[in-house]
């Protein structure tokens, strides 16, 4: 008789422990490439579903599934969700005692534990490989696996001991993972974990749930707060460059009536480890943060993430705002930023201890983000060209494509513009030269005499603002530098001269004064007024059972299970056994109270109609 293929019988195992109807993507064969225990890279965005592509293969064969995580708070979160499902999983880290410890280990040894969280530091102990020497190992999932590269932006120096699985433990599948694209890292991963002829998975990095749109920084804080009234009582994340406007940020949010905590390095790390957990444990809460926040957080149902700075590059960009949205629903990714961003953030470049190379490399990242800043056409599309990945058509979900932006022929200001920087000596900042070109009498202008030349005030039809557009769409692309050199003053470039002789025509972008609002996409169902009662008691029953088993309420199922609750209407726990996301485990735990929930509600509505 022929064997059920791995396929079958994991499409069993997601359905039957998970919930889920359909592997997503390449799963199905990312699975079976496992389960045939070959090596595999495994590229797909956050939210793509990654974890899958190893806790089925563990769950298929004997023994256990070793899963090398950075983060404690990582593995905490996902064997709480493994163990909700029935799935028999644990983590080894210093936070347990040293019996809990034991406990794990003699479950381990007996075989009957399906999954082990350690991190790579761990794991490399002399002690841990020979305990697992000792185990029947099933395959090692190397998590965030572009922590082994210097070239990305969260390298980790344990991560390059992990080469060694491939000799010591021959035969045993290992699969990388990571949501990180870019061809240089992947090399890297290949190259340093050593994997044997592996098989590469790289799923689209397209979130199409994620609305993209940036805003030129005017009252960064009154433009946040426009931006969260369409998110109330919602939870997401606010990202600050610094400590000092995480603090300002966040006091300015909880007195403007929302719910923020503040988290940064300079916090005691209690503070900061007790914020993470009421953030992850509490629905609608906002997180103002430094980017020491947020790897590892797989809180589904982030709605929003704001940055009220520039990041370092796209690829830090995406990641940051990968956080929103993985649970599919719709989310928002949001951000302000100005000229001064772009000053501040070259100068920190210029004075940081980095050699020339490494300089120029981060130069040459914060340029690219600056000018997918500034496109004119579908931002997703630049986005995704950036991880080459082509696409043929607008998004429809953007801020460009939603509200497209205006051009303006804006050459005779630009040179305007120029030929002021290169009379006043290309050592003053934009405000001076502003002033300048508008004829301001002012201090500075008469100690410099600079009311005597001729760019002196030809430049009063456009307003300071405007101006301020200008120079930075110049800087930007290119057409000016900032030279720290010399206190941030604006110098001339090579391209200057083409625009300065009249050879080029340059068209710039007019700032929208207040852009309007993205329409929101649902990707999934929206809510009926009606049912958003019911949806506020399936929450708070969710919200008491997470009480009680002292888990995130997602722990206990996704919003998007919820909504498909209300959608289904299950009558009976057979019925219920369709929700998304509902799998045996959790159907015998909590089928029944969430039915009396549906059915309460039912009884109600049918009543109106007597
Ligand atoms: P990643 O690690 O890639 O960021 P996760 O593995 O956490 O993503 O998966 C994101 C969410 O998608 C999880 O809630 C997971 O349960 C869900 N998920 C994964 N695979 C499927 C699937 N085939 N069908 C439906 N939901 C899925
Ligand atoms: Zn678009």
């Amino acid at each position: 008789m022929e064997q059920p293929s791995h396929t079958d019988r994991a499409l069993e195992i997601l359905r039957h422990t998970f919930g889920y109807e359909a592997f997503r993507g390449h799963q199905a064969d990312i699975i079976n490439t496992v389960c045939e225990a070959r090596d595999s890279l495994v590229l797909m965005p956050t939210g793509g579903g990654k974890s899958m592509c190893y806790q089925i293969p563990a769950l298929l064969s004997d023994g256990t599934g070793v899963v090398v995580s950075p983060l404690i708070a990582l593995m905490q979160d996902q064997v709480s969700a493994l163990q909700a499902s029935g799935v028999d999983a644990a983590f080894l880290n210093s936070s347990q005692s040293t019996q809990e410890q034991a406990q794990v280990i003699e479950r381990l040894r007996s075989g009957y534990l399906d999954l082990l969280y350690v991190a790579p530091e761990r794991l490399l102990q002399e002690s841990t490989l020979e305990m697992l020497d000792q185990s029947n190992i099933n395959l090692f999932a190397i998590d965030e696996a572009h922590c082994v590269s210097a070239w990305g932006h969260d390298f980790r120096q344990d991560y390059l001991g992990l080469g060694v699985l491939g000799e010591r433990y021959q035969g045993v599948p290992r699969i990388a993972l990571t949501a990180t694209a870019d061809e240089r890292t992947r090399q890297d991963i290949l190259e340093r974990l050593a994997l044997q002829n592996p098989a590469v998975f790289v799923q689209s990095f397209d979130r199409p749930n994620i609305c993209y749109s940036v805003q030129i920084k005017r009252d960064a804080k009154q433009q946040l707060l426009s931006f969260l009234a369409e998110h109330r009582s919602e939870s997401g994340i606010v990202y600050c460059l610094s400590r000092r406007s995480v603090e300002s940020t966040s006091q300015f949010l909880n007195s403007s009536g929302y719910r923020a905590l503040p988290y940064h390095a300079g916090m005691q790390s209690e503070d900061r480890a007790f914020n993470q957990s009421r953030f992850l444990q509490e629905e609608g809460l906002i997180m103002v943060a430094t980017i020491a926040f947020g790897m590892g957080i797989d809180k589904p149902d982030v709605r929003f993430v704001a940055h009220m700075d520039l990041p370092k590059s796209i690829e830090a960009y995406y990641q940051e705002t990968g956080r929103a949205g993985r649970d599919g629903a719709a989310a928002d990714a949001w951000m302000v930023y100005g000229l001064q961003d772009v000053v501040r953030l070259s100068r920190m470049i210029e004075e940081s201890e980095a050699d020339h190379n490494h300089k120029r490399i981060e130069r040459a990242k914060l340029d690219t983000l600056l000018g997918w800043s500034e496109v004119t056409a579908c931002r997703r599309i630049a986005l995704l060209a950036h991880f080459g990945e082509p696409m043929k058509e607008a998004c429809g979900n953007c801020d460009i494509c939603l509200t497209p932006p205006v051009t303006w022929d804006g050459t005779r200001e630009a040179q305007m513009a120029l030929s002021a920087v290169y009379r006043t000596g290309q050592r003053f900042g934009a405000s001076h030269v502003i002033d300048v070109l508008r004829g301001a009498d002012n201090e500075k202008v008469r100690r410099f005499n600079h009311q005597i030349l001729s760019t002196f005030g030809i430049g009063q039809e456009l307003s300071d603002q405007r101006w301020r557009s200008v120079f930075r769409q110049l800087v930007v692309r290119g057409y000016l530098n900032v030279d720290h050199n010399n206190f941030g003053g604006l110098r001339l470039t090579e391209a200057s001269r083409s625009i300065l002789k009249g050879e080029e025509v340059l068209w710039l972008r007019e700032e929208a004064q207040t852009r309007q609002r993205a329409r929101r996409q649902t990707i999934d169902y929206e809510l009926a007024l009606e049912d958003e009662d019911l949806m506020d008691d399936l929450k708070e029953l969710r919200r008491r059972l997470a009480e009680e088993a002292s888990v995130p309420p997602y722990v206990i199922f996704h919003d998007r299970t919820l909504l498909d609750m209300i959608r289904l209407r299950p009558d009976t726990l057979a019925q219920m056994r369709d929700v998304n996301g509902v799998g045996e485990a959790k159907l015998s735990r909590y089928g029944e109270l969430f039915l009396d929930v549906l059915q309460a509600h039912g009884r109600i509505r049918s009543g109106a109609f007597e």
